[in-house]
């Protein structure tokens, strides 16, 4: 027996939930979901995302087949032919995927005012419907009470349109699929901050949930309309939003209290509210749901320190007395070997008569924590710059002349993006 993270009853029978929609290429399991809630969720809540007009082309662009195992037709409906209203068309996806226009078949009968009692009849078919054409004349037969081989008598004619311009018209939902996203935001956050499940907001979302109350839904997905992609432009720097991945960002403020953003590739963009009680504000969570390498993964802010940035680099400011002292420097800089007199790869920090000092550089930075400056590299990284008070050398390998530092940068090179 567990509870189940949306009836918050105690359950036996529990299935595989697909936090982001199987559909729309999600790879995030949890298994604290029971088997009717889930069930439920599919047919109330994910539904509202899945059939969107939105994931519709989106999974059409990507090729995604949902379990009925055929690629969604984003242009599904009756659609008219430019220039002729009376004609119905629709576009159906040819094998390879393609839409390709079908007319729907149509016959018409119009009175001739000029002829006693005489009737003109239209029948136009698709091409591909050519096989049904007797069929549809033996119906015609039957109504009009006329010989079919009358009927057959008549001029037909074959008429084939290249490139037609059909008009669509889509209907775009632009509440209820909210339900689908505050799912995704609660899940998210639910597996990643235990504590999260006990907060009265948690209990709330999780009766929206489980009643498919839409309205209820709108009041926490409330950052953004749902397809401003813009609220992720701040984070564009350390997250691929050119690729085709789903990004889950769980964060805490005390302002704002804890939120979840989701980004769905090609779909949608929202901020959820998740709570008004404020959590440590250094929490930040990041998912990341792959498609091409078909994964999940959470990224904490440390490992996405060590992901996005090589090993930093040390660059030293140096305070020469005069200009006889920076040429010497300068060439000893130029010449073979050298290097900074260092324990375990930490440069070892001297006064100025040559003593070790009993701290080394890395212990000298921690103390300077308080004022470091932090800055973009015009290159794309970060430095951030310790300034050095007192005087304070470090040793010249191999000539161990001493030269006096009063700040040093760690510069951190991006190499790539969640
Ligand atoms: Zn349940």
């Amino acid at each position: 027996m567990a509870e189940c993270i949306i009836c918050r009853e105690e359950k036996t029978s529990f299935s595989d939930e697909h936090v982001i929609p199987d559909a729309l290429g999600g790879y995030y399991h949890i298994y604290s979901v029971c088997t009717q809630c889930n069930s439920d969720l599919g047919s109330f809540v994910d539904s509202k995302l899945v059939n969107h007009s939105f994931s519709e082309f989106q999974r059409y662009l990507l090729g995604l087949k949902g379990k009925s195992k055929k690629l969604p037709n984003p242009f599904s409906g009756t659609h008219q032919m430019e220039g002729d209203e009376n004609s119905k068309v629709q576009l159906r996806l040819n094998e390879d995927g393609k839409p390709t226009p079908y007319k729907i078949p149509s016959v018409t009968y119009a009175e001739n005012s000029d002829k006693n009692g005489s009737i003109t009849v239209s029948v136009t078919l698709d091409a591909t419907d050519e096989h049904e054409f007797d069929g549809i004349l033996k119906k015609i037969s039957k109504k009009l009470q006329v010989p079919i081989e009358e009927l057959q008598k008549a001029e037909k004619s074959f008429v084939s349109i290249h490139q037609p311009s059909i008009h669509l018209k889509l209907s775009i939902d632009l509440k209820e699929f909210k339900i689908g996203l505050l799912k995704i935001a609660y899940e998210f956050a639910v597996d990643s901050l235990p504590e999260y499940f006990a907060d009265e907001s948690s209990r709330e979302i999780a009766k929206i949930l489980k009643n498919a109350e839409y309205d209820a839904a709108e009041s926490h997905v409330n950052i953004g309309s749902g397809f401003e992609h813009e609220l992720f432009a701040s984070m564009s720097d350390y997250l691929d939003l050119d690729s085709k991945r789903h990004f889950l960002v769980l964060t805490s403020s005390i302002s704002e209290g804890l939120l979840c953003f989701v980004h769905l590739h090609g779909m949608f963009s929202v901020g959820v509210t998740l709570s008004h009680k404020s959590y440590p504000s250094e929490l930040m969570v990041f998912g990341v749901n792959d498609i091409d390498r078909k994964i999940f993964r959470k990224v904490y802010p440390e490992q996405l320190l060590s992901e996005i940035y090589a090993p930093p680099e040390l660059r030293f400011q140096y305070y020469f007395s005069n200009e006889r002292e920076m040429k010497e420097f300068l060439m000893l800089q130029e010449g073979e070997g050298f290097s900074f007199h260092a324990e375990d790869g930490t440069p070892s920090l001297f006064d100025r008569a040559g003593n070790r000092l009993e701290y080394d550089l890395y212990q000298k930075m921690k103390q300077m924590e308080m004022v470091v400056i932090s800055e973009p590299l015009e290159s794309g990284g970060l430095a951030h710059t310790f300034p050095i008070d007192g005087e304070v050398y470090i040793k010249i390998m191999p000539s161990e002349k001493l030269v006096r530092i009063v700040a040093v940068s760690e510069e951190f090179q991006q190499v790539a993006k969640l």
